[in-house]
């Protein structure tokens, strides 16, 4: 049972991510004790609904019996072994089972253990495999505006967030930005298509000028979460995979946050259609349970670097690269989605909860309702210049767990949501937003 001297040691001992731990004076940690489901506990016995699924990670609820049952089985047998020279049988299934999933052509999968690795693993294949093709100069990268490809120094290179990115810049690669396709930024009458279909042409533009000093475009399919959720048009996509063809620079999918089912299907590519040269994974990848992230690619990126000598060879490595117990976690919810048809029964949750939200939507508080997939998001008209911080606090205090940014609240509740519980969200949110505008 923690006390306030509990909250102390917290404190005094714990450096916090994305926080100014002074904040932390006015606004108190939440000790969990417990999750089940949607649900967190505290030591209280207070509970909170997970909406936002744990920063975009959790799938199918905290401390799900199946997930639970593949890594204890796991644990058993083998808990890790160095992958350089080794191998294992949850790893051999994992790249299997991910390659049949995803766009055909990415069959090969080069593991890491969290999303900015991952990132950093996309961009220094993609610099190397020019190198080995003989184009020296083919090392710039570009991504869209306003987005979030995580923050090592490589990463936040790609990342286009000034909170994150100022204190730094000193330390980064000069990286250029392109027009983010998010439809709210579209013309008065414009549609979201046409207005994506705009940006490609500025996309284009770019990579006639620069297409021999660049590697790659880094992009966020369909929905940019960090920027708060920005959805744009799957066609935005279709023009990119055709541009980076035709100007020879690779396309870097970053599924981190989509990936997994996330914006409906099982991978947000497959929305338009398109295979990039580099599929990223993590967050959900293991439902939510541990550290675990991968670089799908194709035969053509791969054969690049199979050589006699080592130098042309990848030569990047994490110590807890394929852990067995993370991807026992990654089958054990791949087939979660097979055995619960999961996708399906998504469409549905996601139907029901767009219904139950009309009066939500048509509040005259909330603009730019927005929804793919699993994910909502819509920004408030608030007079309250430190919304997020009294939305969250606001929020725990009618057990739920929202994490706006800046303005946005977003829903990215775990799939094992029940209507109810939807229930409870919409109408907590409802008031929620009562009380803010
Ligand atoms: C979270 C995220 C990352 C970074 O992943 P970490 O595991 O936090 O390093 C990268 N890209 C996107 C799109 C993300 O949402």
């Amino acid at each position: 049972m923690p006390n306030h001297d509990f909250l102390v040691r917290s404190l005094a001992s714990v450096w916090h991510p994305c926080s100014q731990m002074k904040h932390y004076e006015n606004f108190p940690l939440v000790p969990i004790a417990r999750g089940a489901g949607v649900w967190l506990y505290d030591f209280d016995g207070n509970r909170y609904l997970d909406a936002v699924s744990s920063w975009w990670v959790n799938l199918f609820g905290h401390c799900n019996p199946r997930i639970n049952a593949a890594i204890a089985d796991q644990l058993g047998k083998l808990e890790h072994v160095m992958l350089a020279g080794f191998t294992h049988e949850p790893v051999v299934q994992l790249s299997e089972r991910l390659a049949q999933l995803a766009p055909a052509g990415l069959g090969h999968c080069f593991y890491a253990s969290d999303g900015a690795s991952a990132t950093e693993i996309a961009l220094k294949m993609s610099a190397h495999y020019w190198r080995n093709r003989g184009k020296l100069l083919k090392t710039g990268f570009i991504s869209l505006q306003n987005s979030y490809h995580g923050e090592t120094l490589g990463a936040l290179s790609v990342t286009d967030v000034a909170l994150f990115r100022d204190a730094y810049g000193a330390l980064l690669k000069q990286n250029s930005t392109v027009t983010s396709p998010d439809w709210r930024n579209a013309a008065a009458g414009e549609s979201a298509a046409d207005y994506a279909l705009r940006c490609a042409d500025k996309l284009e533009a770019y990579l006639q000028q620069h297409h021999d000093s660049l590697a790659a475009f880094i992009v966020e399919p369909l929905v940019q979460g960090a920027a708060g959720m920005a959805m744009y048009h799957p066609v935005y996509l279709q023009r990119a995979r055709q541009l980076c063809d035709e100007y020879r620079v690779h396309l870097i999918a970053d599924e981190i946050a989509v990936g997994m089912g996330r914006t409906g299907t099982m991978f947000a590519c497959a929305q338009a259609g398109i295979t990039p040269d580099f599929l990223l994974l993590s967050k959900g990848i293991t439902g939510g349970y541990l550290p675990l992230s991968a670089v799908m690619t194709n035969d053509e990126i791969y054969r690049a670097f199979y050589a006699d000598e080592t130098a042309r060879g990848f030569l990047h490595s994490h110590s807890y690269t394929g852990n067995p117990l993370a991807c026992r976690a990654a089958l054990a919810t791949l087939d979660i989605f097979v055995r619960d048809d999961a996708l399906a029964m998504n469409r549905n949750k996601a139907m029901y909860l767009n219904e139950i939200a009309q009066p939500l939507r048509g509040h005259p508080a909330v603009r730019n309702w927005r929804n793919t997939g699993m994910i909502w998001a819509f920004e408030v008209d608030s007079p309250h210049r430190d919304f997020a911080q009294r939305c969250f606090t606001l929020a725990l205090q009618s057990e739920m767990l929202l994490r706006p940014i800046g303005n946005t609240i977003y829903f990215m509740p775990p799939y094992i949501i029940t209507h109810d519980e939807m229930d409870l969200l919409v109408n907590c949110t409802l008031r929620l937003v009562e009380k803010l505008s």
